[in-house]
C-alpha cells in the first residue's frame, strides 16, 4: 500500500498521479501529488516505477499499512528500488527487467 510521498524529492511531475489505476492521488494547491485514497491502492508500484524522484513508498501488503514513516522510508534504503530492480528509465542496462519472465510462471500455474 502506498503510505509516503517524500516532498522534498517530489518534484510534482505528476508521473504517479497518471498511472495509478485506483485513481490514489489528488494534487493539492501546489499542484503536488497528495495520498488521497490510499484504502484503493493494490500494491501494484506503477507509481514507484514512474517516479524517477525515487519519492515513493509503497508497501507490499495491500491490505493494510505498515505504518511507516518517511524518515523510516528514507533510512530503508528501499525508495526506487522496484524501479531499480525492473531496469526501468535511468537503470536499463544496469538490472535486467526480468518482469516479462511472469508469463512464464503463469504458464506453469496453468498446467498444474
Ligand atoms: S512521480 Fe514522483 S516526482 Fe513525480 S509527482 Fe509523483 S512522487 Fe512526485
Ligand atoms: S501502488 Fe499502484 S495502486 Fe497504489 S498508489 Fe501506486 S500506482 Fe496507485
Amino acid at each position: 500500500m502506498i503510505e509516503v510521498i517524500v516532498a522534498s524529492r517530489c518534484d510534482s511531475c505528476s508521473r504517479c498521479v497518471d498511472v495509478c489505476p485506483s485513481n490514489v492521488f489528488d494534487f493539492d494547491t501546489q499542484g503536488r501529488p497528495q495520498i488521497a485514497r490510499q484504502a484503493d491502492c493494490q500494491s501494484c508500484y506503477l507509481c514507484e516505477l514512474y517516479c524517477s524522484a525515487d519519492a515513493l513508498y509503497v508497501g507490499p501488503d495491500c491490505e493494510q499499512p505498515e505504518g511507516i514513516t518517511e524518515a523510516q522510508a528514507l533510512a530503508s534504503g528501499t525508495l526506487g528500488q522496484y524501479r531499480r530492480h525492473s531496469g526501468w528509465g535511468e537503470w536499463a542496462g544496469h538490472y535486467r527487467n526480468l518482469q516479462w519472465r511472469m508469463g512464464e510462471v503463469f504458464q506453469r500455474a496453468r498446467k498444474t
